[in-house]
């Protein structure tokens, strides 16, 4: 049996994760009831929304979250933690298809969500285990060329901070045969996503926002003003932020088919005790492959490797995420291979049809973003930060997202998942013959 996460009803319990099991301990938020009035209202904390609705909060706007279920419950309490700068595409592909400017404006914010979290941990004193260290492990020589490539522009944007790793020093973040090198990003890091969510919102909450939790809206009215409808309470605001992401389901239709959920999965260890970690990953950075479908890992803070791969398009969890996984844990760590598993979920995320992310407006005064095609944990804090400065009214740098033409995905809803899959099997399939 399998069990499709779109179908999900609003609201549900957090994922049985190990994030939910080890999240601090937060406050009870009620449901919106009745009429009420905000100056802007974000819907959806997750990431996208709780960072958007905190640099607002920031520059003084009364902001109320509108939450289906609980703060963190999507995929930003559920990730792999990982915070990967840059974005699904490389820059170079950037260039290629929206020119020289566009490729510049992006490349300038690459890397400024990781700073946006780091700065954010420090200025609120968020608990959430934060540490330095990403690298992009390569299996194959055409990986490592890749690699280099990337390296080169990101400096070429004025990104540094970066090592290549050759097939020793790699095992400093990763001791196993698998790797012919890699490259190190100092800038990138991990983190529990859950209680970064959690500081996030009590941030929030600090600042005089207001979240209600267990509060689906159902209906979003663009005014202006906007009214934002759940089934208990209408608000009214100057502004609307529409940060649902995978879970959005059809409270926008608008915004159904930009977007595809792409589900993947990761699993907990059994507290594997300090020297096995440190031996396994000596430096304590996180690691994920260049494979299409890559693996992606770190260590927890209780010493648990926290072991992520696979993607089912359409957004279903398989039924056993364990089977699913332990062959790609064992590759990598065979040691690993009878390691107890004590937690394994799923989640969706949300694909765009360029793997860029996708800001815009549906109205003058409602906003979206959404879309991070996998690596959201940095992008989602850069784009909150860009809906801030637009709604305030700089507009710039909110613009070089949304000006770039975004595309519905082909075949519509009963298309797009099989479609997606062929596309997929054609770049695994050129991976596996070393094309
Ligand atoms: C298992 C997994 C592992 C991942 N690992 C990584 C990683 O290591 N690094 C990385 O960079 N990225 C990773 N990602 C991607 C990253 O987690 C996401 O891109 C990011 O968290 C998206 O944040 P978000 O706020 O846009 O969406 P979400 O976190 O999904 O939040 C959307 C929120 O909106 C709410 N919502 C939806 N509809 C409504 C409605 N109608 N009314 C009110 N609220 C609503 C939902 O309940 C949810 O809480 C991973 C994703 C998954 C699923």
């Amino acid at each position: 049996m399998s069990r499709n996460p779109n179908k999900q009803r609003f609201p549900a319990p957090h994922a049985p994760s190990y994030y939910a099991q080890s999240a601090n301990t937060a406050p009870e938020r009620p449901a919106a009831r009745g009429e009420i009035r905000a100056q802007a209202c974000v819907i959806g904390a997750g990431f996208s929304g709780l960072s958007t609705a905190l640099a607002l909060a920031e520059r003084g706007y009364q902001v109320i979250v509108l939450e289906a279920s609980h703060v963190g419950w999507g995929a930003s309490g559920r990730n792999g933690g990982q915070l990967v700068n840059g974005y699904s595409r490389d820059l170079d592909v950037v260039e290629q298809r929206y020119g020289t400017e566009a490729a510049r404006a992006l490349g300038a914010m690459a890397f400024e969500g990781a700073d946006i979290i780091r700065e954010r941990v420090a200025r609120y004193d968020i608990d959430c285990h934060l540490r330095a260290g990403g690298v992009f492990a390569a299996l194959n020589a055409r990986q490592m060329a890749d690699l280099k490539t990337r390296k080169t522009s990101w400096e070429a944007h004025g990104h540094d901070d970066l090592e290549l790793l050759d097939d020793t020093t790699i095992r400093e973040h990763a001791a196993t045969d698998l790797y012919v090198g890699g490259l190190l990003d100092r800038r990138g890091g991990h983190v529990h996503p859950m209680n970064l969510a959690l500081g996030e919102a009590a941030a929030l909450e600090s600042l005089g926002g207001v979240i209600h939790e267990q509060s689906p809206v159902v209906r979003l009215e663009h005014g202006p003003p906007a009214r934002v409808h759940t089934d208990a309470a209408t608000i009214t605001a100057d502004t609307v932020v529409v940060c649902g992401n995978a879970y959005l389901g059809n409270a926008v239709p608008d915004l159904r088919d930009r977007v595809m959920p792409v589900a993947t999965q990761v699993m907990a260890t059994e507290p594997l005790g300090a020297d096995v970690a440190n031996r396994l990953m000596p430096a304590g950075s996180c690691v994920e492959d260049c494979n299409y479908m890559l693996d992606y890992y770190r260590m927890s803070g209780d010493h648990r490797l926290l072991f992520g791969g696979g993607t089912v398009y359409g957004g279903t969890t398989p039924a056993d995420i364990e089977a699913k996984l332990r062959p790609h844990l064992k590759r990598t760590f065979p040691e690993l291979a009878e390691a107890r598993i004590d937690y394994a979920w799923s989640g969706n995320f949300a694909l765009t049809l360029t793997r860029i992310p996708h800001l815009g407006q549906l109205a003058d005064n409602v906003y979206f973003s959404h879309g991070y095609s996998g690596h959201g944990v940095t992008t989602t804090h850069l784009a909150g930060v860009l809906l801030a400065e637009a709604i305030d009214g700089d507009a710039s740098r909110f613009n070089a997202f949304a000006g770039l033409k975004n595309h519905a995905f082909p075949g519509g809803r009963l298309l797009r998942v099989p479609l997606s899959v062929l596309g997929s099997w054609y770049y695994q399939t050129k991976e596996k013959l070393g094309m």
